[in-house]
């Protein structure tokens, strides 16, 4: 009877003082690792962002949750006069960025997308030209 409480009260005692291997979020942040695919980002060229709207995206998108709408500038060329990702519905495959003929979205490191309401979850032109 007493041994076994003995062995036991060891292995408790030894584990006290093993490094913990729970990360202490959000005090300790989490290695994100290279190639991790988080929230879109838009990139920009020539101070605006680079999507032409030639619609690629959106096609290939499993969940259907981009949305472009194209727009004519000044010079007739054209672009993205509407840029939208529901993020409630997205699954992080990545095709979007695969698909791209012109390097005009990647995936960001950022993780934290929780949020309170369901707008908030669409990320329009704006916010996505925002992310770093
Ligand atoms: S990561 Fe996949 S699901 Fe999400 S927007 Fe891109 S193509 Fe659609
Ligand atoms: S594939 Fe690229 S250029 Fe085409 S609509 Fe999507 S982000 Fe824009």
């Amino acid at each position: 009877m007493i041994m076994p409480l003995i062995k036991g009260l060891q292995i408790t005692i030894s584990h006290m003082f093993k490094k913990p291997v729970t990360l202490q979020y959000p005090t300790e942040r989490p290695d994100v690792k290279p190639g991790f695919r988080g929230l879109h980002a838009l990139n920009v060229s020539h101070d605006k962002a680079k999507c032409v709207a030639c619609y690629l995206c959106p096609t290939v998108c499993p969940a259907k949750c981009i949305t472009v709408e194209a727009g004519e500038d000044q010079n007739h060329d054209k672009y993205a006069a509407k840029y939208e990702i529901d993020m409630l519905r997205c699954i992080f495959c990545g095709y979007c960025v695969e698909a791209c003929p012109v390097d005009a979205i990647r995936m960001t490191e950022q993780f934290e997308l929780a949020n309170y309401s369901r707008a908030d979850f669409t990320y329009t032109k704006d916010r996505l030209l925002e992310k770093k």
